[in-house]
């Protein structure tokens, strides 16, 4: 009866987005989501915020931990190159 390729679970009993009709379009590549998900994201506007939603919870995780070591690193290499630069003072000076 029904033609759409799809297993079941995508769309709930409203024709709404499931958790994994949500996931299956973010996974999809652009333009290549099933026709039966896009069409309904194109009209509900209660989707376009979930799907947005998951969206940037999914890039925000990744980012932030990252960036905190990195910037860790560079407080701890600015500190070492300080300390180095100020034993090199002393030293020039002890010397003279
Ligand atoms: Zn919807």
């Amino acid at each position: 009866m029904s033609t759409t390729p799809q297993g079941p679970g995508l769309l709930d009993e409203r024709g709404c987005l499931t958790a994994s009709g949500l996931a299956t379009v973010v996974r999809a590549p652009v333009g290549k989501a099933p026709d039966e998900l896009a069409v309904h994201l194109a009209s509900c506007v209660r989707c376009q915020e979930r799907l947005l939603a998951t969206g940037r919870e999914q890039e925000r995780v990744p980012r932030a931990r990252p960036q905190t070591w990195r910037n860790l690193l560079l407080v701890l290499m600015a500190l070492l190159a300080g300390l180095v630069a100020l034993g090199m003072t002393l030293a020039i000076l002890n010397g003279r």
